[in-house]
């Protein structure tokens, strides 16, 4: 049997504002526990929450951002439920009147483009924090995140793939940033994502019951998690059982997913509209004003790339965020070719971006940075492969390409007479491969090659290494 996965996501994403969402205590991250608290916030009897004027705004900006309907009314509903971080036993959120409905986003998957729906918008505090690490047989409790604005965008079930869901998770957390609405750091949890899913015979129109999956704290956990889940569920369909409704959590160390609690045990949440505070209106001046604030989103940074020349696939990758766009732009305008800049940027210097764990918003390398580089290997100073030694090197210092490779010694050595003796020393060395490669070895060039580049440590030519090669072996 053929299955088809189907996934919708719920995304919660703290709202950047500076004061919390019903009383005025910092929503700073970090803090020492429990220093950023209030009455209000930690839940004593007789208070009164106050709207955030700013957070609702900031809600409007990403519904606006995203293609949905603002509600012109709206309101708050309290969710009760009981658990520690949760002082007053509710959350104020919204129930059967959120602020935005029916917008959709865009992403684009192996080179094919899909609008994925989103159900709704809400806007909801977050709650407190309980904290077992060092605490021995206790829990300890931290207020700070409670009255935390939150906002919660849930998508339609239009996701078919674990790559499709990260992708949604990054244009969506693309969008959230440059609208500025939340910083999308989702270690640190101000970007939360759980993912619903089920899967259904290929063919089939009613939708499997589904696993809610919680706790994947980056985009690449988003997309393991559900290849587990997905592969978990077909197996026991294949094995005549049934999937049972619940919630599993993912556990990143074993690679898998963990039954946390089925429907039975889920919450009757008892909703019901919040009587401390007024209905919210939003007349059309005040989403114009919101409109105007808002600059050129990611698919429109995409449109401007293709047209710079480059790819869709490189467009897509170059347009999620602002500044990677605008060093790319900067780049070409300095006269390195768009194709080159590209190859750069997405290749090598996203990969140590990755690696140190960072965005193209806090690259230490500017446009004249990549062009010196770029330069350097276009007139053959330096090899394409002293270029990724020079552009760790540049990272690392900030140097320029030019002096690194001057202090360094880099230049690469095209003179002929030099690069020969290296060659005849090397087939020298290597009577039996030279053999080999005369009784149609072919592949041992690359051998040679490399011996060659190591004994001038990456310096040689590479088309005058080649061509000395193949005229020595007579070939
Ligand atoms: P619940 O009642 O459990 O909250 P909702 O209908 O409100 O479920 O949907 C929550 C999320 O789950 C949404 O993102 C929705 O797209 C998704 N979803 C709903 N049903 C399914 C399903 N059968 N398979 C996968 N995702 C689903
Ligand atoms: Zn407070
Ligand atoms: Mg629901």
């Amino acid at each position: 049997m053929q299955y088809e996965s189907v996934i919708g996501l719920e995304i919660h994403a703290q709202l950047s504002t500076d004061s919390k969402m019903f009383c005025g205590c910092s929503t700073k991250f970090g803090a020492e526990p429990n220093t950023q608290t209030c009455q209000v916030c930690i839940g004593m009897p007789g208070v009164l929450p106050v709207m955030n004027k700013k957070a609702i705004e900031y809600v409007i900006k990403t519904g606006l951002a995203v293609n949905c309907r603002i509600a012109p009314y709206s309101r708050f509903a309290r969710k009760n439920y009981f658990y520690p971080d949760l002082p007053k036993g509710y959350q104020i959120s919204q129930y059967e009147l959120p602020i935005c409905e029916h917008g959709f986003v865009e992403i684009t998957v192996d080179g094919i483009t899909k609008k994925i729906g989103l159900t709704r918008i809400h806007l909801e505090e977050d709650a407190g924090k309980n904290i077992h690490e060092g605490a021995g047989s206790h829990s300890f409790v931290d207020l700070n995140r409670a009255g935390t604005p939150l906002m919660e965008i849930v998508s339609e079930p239009d996701i078919r793939s674990p790559q499709e869901a990260a992708e949604f998770v990054k244009k969506l957390r693309a969008i959230v940033r440059d609208i500025g609405v939340c910083d999308g750091n989702m270690e640190q949890g101000s970007l939360r994502c759980d993912a619903n899913v089920s899967v259904r015979p290929v063919g089939q129109k009613e939708l499997g019951t589904k696993t809610e999956i919680k706790n994947m704290n980056s985009f690449r956990f988003v997309e393991k998690a559900l290849e587990y889940e997905i592969k978990r569920q077909i197996k026991i369909l294949n094995e005549g059982g049934r999937i049972v409704q619940e919630t599993r959590l993912w556990d990143s160390n074993k690679g898998i997913t963990e039954s946390m609690r089925s429907k039975e045990e889920a919450h009757d949440y008892r909703y019901f509209p919040e009587p401390d505070l007024v209905p919210v209106e939003v007349d059309n001046a005040w989403i114009e004003r919101i409109k105007e604030g808002i600059e050129e989103l990611p698919d429109e940074r995409k449109q401007s790339l293709i047209q710079h020349g480059l790819p869709e696939h490189d467009a897509n990758l170059l347009s999620i965020n602002r500044s990677s766009s605008d060093l790319f732009k900067k780049t070409v305008n300095l006269g390195s070719s768009s194709k080159s800049v590209s190859n750069l940027m997405i290749g090598d210097l996203r990969r140590i971006l990755n690696e140190e764990n960072k965005d193209f918003d806090e690259c230490p390398l500017g446009p004249e940075h990549l062009d010196g580089l770029l330069k350097l290997i276009e007139n053959g100073t330096i090899s394409g492969r002293i270029g990724k030694t020079v552009l760790e090197e540049m990272y690392k210092t900030g140097k320029h390409a030019e002096s690194i490779v001057k202090e360094k010694g880099l230049i690469q050595v095209s003179d002929e007479s030099e690069i020969e003796k290296v060659v005849d020393e090397i087939l020298s060395k290597s009577p039996k491969e030279v053999e080999r490669f005369r009784a149609g070895e072919e592949k041992l060039l690359g051998f040679f090659a490399g011996q060659i580049m190591k004994a001038t440590k990456g310096k040689a030519n590479p088309k005058i290494v080649n061509e000395l090669l193949r005229k020595k072996l007579g070939n």
